[in-house]
């Protein structure tokens, strides 16, 4: 290659960086760093690493070649992309415990401990608590809502609110939840707020080791209560300021289950977008998390149908996200993951032959190695397992540059949340 033809090549390669390069990076980089939000929507796929993405992009396109090219996500479209580590206090392979207790709180503990440090001894010793991106937005006066595809007990939106030393003392996060002026509360895990001589509408047994009925108490506080779509579907947003919505004992639906189904639970789409209508009625701004709980239980069970349709369900919960953030330049949506699940290897459907042009995506994780020939492996556990890899992380609106600039930790979340709320 000549001098003259690579100095050419540079010039133009530094033409077209330049006009990719969108605004916050570069010399408007600590000026966006200063800016301000009203409001902070975080939307978290358990388990939904950058393979996830690429497979729910496929799975968009119908599988097609000629069309998966254009296909895009709403998440894809956000105006800054990065990517964060995961790891625990004490492992590489986090669970959502920890990963989760990293964004809420700005802090690295033990695999499933919740919001408590890392002295924490999980189930033996209770550690130190630590102070929520929620707490604080409550604190200040800032409307506060949670949304999950899963239990609400479960550990990522448990550890926005609740601390405790072990992500399976649900009956006691949910107590937690009661104490923790969560305005808004929407998703599945109904058994442990019912205890066992209460009657729960949705049948099934309680999964407290108590008679409390949390749900009454939550009435007693003000909340308005509802079990199902019709009730969900009722509900009238400005009327309604505190809600707590329970559609399941356990989790929530997978989409494909959920779209079968007669009465429907609502989408998490149409969770978001009640709870954002329902919070955004305060003039102080709100604080908002949505999590995408079940991609990483599809992951676990190798199942590719239910990972990628749960994907898009998420994705369609980051657009009302963003169609609510693009009215005004005062929200900051940040979609991320809290690990990656399933060691997903999107490889191609004939190993022997790329040109075949088609894709059999495998769960690759959970493959324990004997000590054998290299390539001989033992077996393969019914489960697929979390992975160490770095996650995706988009951004849009005030603050958002933040996450375009090199790797981000995960505890970097919670830093740029309570910077640009001004917590
Ligand atoms: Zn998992």
């Amino acid at each position: 290659m000549s001098i003259a033809y690579s100095a050419v090549r540079s010039l133009i390669f530094l033409a077209i960086l330049t006009s990719l390069m969108p605004l916050g990076m570069g010399a408007d980089t600590a000026k966006s760093d200063l800016e301000n939000a009203k409001n902070v929507i975080l939307l978290i796929g358990d388990g939904m690493g950058f393979p996830q993405l690429t497979a729910a992009r496929v799975e968009k396109s119908g599988w097609n070649l000629s069309d998966y090219g254009n296909t895009t996500l709403n998440m894809d479209q956000m105006e800054q992309t990065g990517y964060i580590s995961t790891f625990s206090a004490n492992s590489f392979v986090t669970d959502s415990a920890p990963a989760s207790t990293a964004m809420a709180t700005g802090h690295k503990t033990n695999n499933g401990v919740i919001s408590q440090d890392a002295t924490t001894v999980q189930g033996i010793k209770d550690g130190k608590n630590l102070t929520t991106i929620l707490e604080l937005a409550e604190k200040a006066g800032l409307s506060t809502g949670l949304v999950s595809t899963t239990r609400i007990t479960h550990a990522t939106p448990a550890a926005f609110y609740a601390h405790v030393d072990n992500r399976d003392n649900e009956s006691e996060i949910a107590n937690q939840l009661l104490e923790s002026g969560t305005d808004v509360i929407l998703g599945g895990g109904l058994s442990y707020f019912i205890g066992q001589n209460q009657t729960n509408p949705l049948g099934g047994k309680s999964k407290r080791s108590d008679d409390r009925n949390l749900i009454k108490e939550f009435i007693t506080k003000g909340y308005v209560h509802v079990y199902n779509g019709t009730g969900f579907q009722s509900l009238t947003g400005n009327k309604t300021s505190k809600l707590i919505g329970l559609f399941e004992n356990s989790h929530m639906q997978y989409e494909l289950q959920r779209l079968d189904s007669s009465d429907k639970d609502p989408s998490v789409e149409e969770m978001t977008t009640k709870a954002i209508e329902i919070l955004s009625v305060n003039d102080k701004g709100f604080f908002l998390m949505v999590e995408g709980g079940r991609i990483d239980h599809a992951c676990h069970e190798r199942s590719l149908d239910n990972t990628t349709m749960d994907t898009l369900a998420f994705d369609q919960a980051v657009k009302a996200a963003l169609d609510f953030a693009a009215k005004n330049n005062e929200t900051l949506v940040i979609v991320t993951a809290d690990h990656e699940c399933g060691g997903l290897v999107l490889q191609p459907e004939n190993l022997e032959s790329y040109e075949a042009g088609g894709l059999n995506p495998y769960f690759a994780s959970g493959i324990a190695r004997t000590s054998g020939p290299r390539y001989d492996f033992l077996t393969e556990m019914v489960e697929a397992t979390h992975t160490a890899v770095d996650v995706p992380i988009m951004a849009s609106g005030p603050g958002a540059g933040k996450v375009s600039q090199g790797r981000m930790d995960n505890t970097g979340v919670f830093v740029l949340i309570k910077k640009v709320l001004g917590l």
